[in-house]
């Protein structure tokens, strides 16, 4: 029996951002393919791969590196796709850069998700402080914090290592369950409104 895959986002509203990320024709699950193709949403392109805004932000900046080539998600990668995750990586970390010049105090991660909820594969660019109004349960902080987020560094090491990414749903699908944590100091805490009022005292 197929298993109905979920969307983390469902309990979202609104884009934060003004701009519409894309048209809200068609399945949800292609709704980053529509996005690759608005112009207000790209912040950066190169040959073989656009970042884009996250419409959702989980984060001041958060924004999504996704191959012009039609790759589902980290099951479909193989040791050719190396050096596409090489220069997807590079794409990501060189705007990061960019901002970090304006702003030293920034701190990011770059990486996928074990068992992500959206088609066409996506690296996140998201930085560490996970100040949004979009940040609002367990599995969206979990999914961030926990080795559900895998960093992009880590997947080209499997590739280049197995040449094949595994990922066992079932043990990520768990990841998300876990107590809250503080990704700083590591203190557990209860739910989310505290969680997210301690994090603030890291600023
Ligand atoms: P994942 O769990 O790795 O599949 O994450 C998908 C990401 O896509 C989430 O961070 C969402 O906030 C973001 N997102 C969902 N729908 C859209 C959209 N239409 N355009 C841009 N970003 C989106
Ligand atoms: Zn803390």
């Amino acid at each position: 029996m197929a298993t109905k895959r979920s969307r983390r986002d469902s309990d979202e509203d609104e884009p934060v951002s003004k701009i519409k990320p894309s048209s809200n024709k068609g399945h949800w699950m292609l709704g980053l393919v529509k996005t690759m193709e608005n112009p207000e949403m790209i912040v950066e392109e190169d040959d073989l791969c656009v970042m884009i805004k996250d419409a959702y932000p989980k984060a001041c900046h958060h924004y999504l590196v996704l191959p012009r080539s039609e790759i589902s998600s980290l099951k479909s990668l193989n040791r050719t796709h190396v050096s596409l995750l090489e220069n997807m990586l590079t794409v990501g970390q060189t705007y990061v850069d960019k901002l970090k010049a304006k702003d030293p105090s920034l701190t990011f991660r770059l990486g996928y998700h074990g068992v992500p909820s959206m088609t066409r594969l996506h690296m996140h660019v998201i930085s560490q402080d996970f100040d949004s109004p979009c940040l609002k349960n367990k599995k969206h902080w979990n999914s961030f914090n926990t080795e559900f987020f895998i960093d992009a560094s880590t997947v080209i090491q499997m590739l280049k290592k197995n040449g094949q990414v595994i990922v066992d749903k079932g043990h990520y699908e768990e990841l998300l369950k876990l107590p809250l944590k503080c990704h700083v100091c590591g203190c557990g805490l209860s739910n989310m409104p505290k969680l997210k009022s301690h994090i603030l005292s890291h600023k």
